[in-house]
């Protein structure tokens, strides 16, 4: 039995466990599907403090795990299917049938890329719909792309894909962007930046050998067009990493997880939540880690009085 088991290894998961390994919990780290997190699909971080020239993402968060490694902490690759917080210890269920129990969780599972929801998104990933500029910007050399969104995240992907496009239409349903300024001007400053706004993507265009174009609607004249590209970037948000909770923990409206005020404590004692999982708020890499701190006090915290405390009833 483990005493804490961390699932997930974005700055949250990762700060937790460097927590949790210098204070000898000998914690068990779980990686996902994207280990890392987010940021192991951005380019530079230049908002983390600390690295004055900025960091490239992947090299942050490898740092974070060596950081991690360097006092012990023991990591899994691993899909969980399940995991059971009706009875203590709290079990969790491997693909393939393992079950590892711990007396302690910390959730730390992020949150992943959203879909528009229109005809031939899905069947495109990978034949030119992508949700990651940073994986694969690079095919689209020369190629015209679309960026979709009005967010930072749009911002941030259409100007980065300049590098590799001949030019990158940002399309948008509003004529409001609701990015930052800075990151606006940006985009605004760089001349390889068309803008499609008031247009809703309603249908993705594909051939034999991927995505053509963007069928979008106006919203001001109800007109429709298509809008060639080879390269569809949907950049409009993400949602929270916690179906495999199977709703035992609370959530707020948007499905994030609930954590009761300045704690990163859930509603079951001894499950903790840090790091976007939680927070739809700031979700920066800097208040994902510091909640990541958080969550490994409020644990050694919880198992110090778990000593004196019989949790059995809270259930
Ligand atoms: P966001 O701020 O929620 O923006 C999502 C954008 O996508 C919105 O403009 C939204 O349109 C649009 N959208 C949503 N659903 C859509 C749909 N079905 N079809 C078409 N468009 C749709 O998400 P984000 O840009 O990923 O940013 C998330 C957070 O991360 C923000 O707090 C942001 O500041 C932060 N961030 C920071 C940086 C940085 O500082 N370097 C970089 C990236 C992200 P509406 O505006 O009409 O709702």
């Amino acid at each position: 039995m483990h005493k804490t088991i961390v699932i997930g290894t974005g700055p949250a998961g990762l700060t937790a466990t460097i927590y949790l390994a210098r204070a000898n919990l000998s914690p068990l780290v779980i990686e996902g599907p994207e280990p890392g997190g987010q940021l192991t699909t951005t380019t530079e971080v230049e908002n983390f403090p600390g690295f004055p020239e900025g960091i490239m993402g992947p090299d942050l968060m490898a740092n974070m795990r060596k950081q991690a490694e360097r006092f012990g902490a023991e990591f899994r690759t691993g899909w969980i299917n399940k995991v059971d917080m009706s009875k203590r210890p709290f079990t969790l269920s491997l693909e393939g049938g393992e079950e590892l129990q711990a007396e302690t969780l910390i959730i730390s599972t992020g949150a992943s890329a959203k879909y528009m929801g229109i005809p031939g998104e899905k069947d495109n990933v990978g034949r030119g719909v992508s949700t990651c500029a940073t994986c694969d910007g690079f095919f689209f050399r020369g190629k015209k792309i679309i960026v979709v969104g009005g967010g930072d995240s749009a911002m941030e992907e259409a100007n980065f894909l300049t590098r590799f496009a001949s030019e990158v239409t940002l399309v948008h349903r509003r004529d409001e962007m609701r990015a930052s300024k800075i990151m606006q001007d940006r985009a605004h400053e760089n001349n390889k930046i068309l803008w499609g706004l008031n247009k809703t993507p309603i249908e993705v265009i594909a051939g034999d050998n991927g995505v053509t174009g963007l069928k979008v609607r106006n919203n001001a004249t109800g007109e429709e067009e298509i809008i060639d590209t080879q390269g569809l970037f949907v950049a409009i948000g993400h949602t929270p990493n916690t179906k495999f909770l199977d709703n035992q923990l609370d959530t707020d409206e948007l499905g994030y997880l609930k954590v009761n005020p300045g704690t990163t404590e859930t509603n079951i004692p001894g499950v903790f939540a840090c790091g976007d999982v939680q927070d739809h708020k700031y979700r920066q890499a800097i208040t994902a880690a510091g909640s990541g701190c958080m969550a490994a006090l409020d644990c050694e915290k919880f198992l110090e009085n778990s000593a004196v405390h019989d949790w059995s009833q809270s259930l």
